[in-house]
């Protein structure tokens, strides 16, 4: 961070939050080092388990309301900083922001993908501008279609589409 820092880019940070770290991720400590280190934004992502062993580490809605109220805090504390909760902030911007309706992801081949937890992609901006990628035909239609903006009820919104963004891509349909 302190290379990135001193050639003047700017760069974030992405926490997962977990039972066992929450009280550590959203202290003053934790975010004034990575201030100081020159962070100008946290991504908060709450632990998702794969495995039974490993639920207790998932954040309850007890937490998330903790969560919630510490970002506000921080925002407060930090202006120069920009906090981002998944996905809880999801819910309150009406919705799923991936797919260049908030950002986008671009993965380590150039594919443009509308988050990493959709990795899917039909344009890759080796090839293009990320100007021309952000309207690439499988955003286009993500955008266009309402799949963004469907209930969000905490979990992955395009996860739970999932069907529907491989149509797209298979089909090329946009409408
Ligand atoms: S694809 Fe899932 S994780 Fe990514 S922004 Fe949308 S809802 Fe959040």
């Amino acid at each position: 961070m302190q290379n990135i820092k001193n050639r003047g880019m700017i760069f974030g940070a992405s926490i997962t939050v977990t039972t066992e770290n929450i009280n550590e991720v959203y202290s003053d400590a934790f975010v004034d080092n990575l201030y100081n280190l020159g962070c100008k934004a946290i991504i908060y992502v709450e632990y998702v388990p794969v495995t039974d062993e490993s639920s207790s580490l998932a954040p309850d809605e007890k937490d998330r309301g903790f969560m919630k109220k510490q970002a506000r805090r921080q925002r407060r504390r930090k202006k120069g900083m920009v906090f981002i909760s998944f996905p809880g902030d999801e819910k309150s911007s009406g919705g799923c922001v991936a797919a260049g309706r908030g950002f986008f992801h671009i993965n380590a081949s150039g594919g443009a993908e509308p988050c990493p937890f959709s990795p899917y992609s039909d344009i890759n901006v080796r090839d293009t501008s990320i100007r021309e990628a952000l309207k690439s035909p499988l955003f286009y239609a993500l955008n266009t279609q309402g799949v963004l903006k469907d209930d969000h009820v905490g979990g992955c919104t395009l996860y739970m589409n999932k069907d529907k963004v491989e149509e797209i891509i298979r089909t090329g349909k946009t409408k």
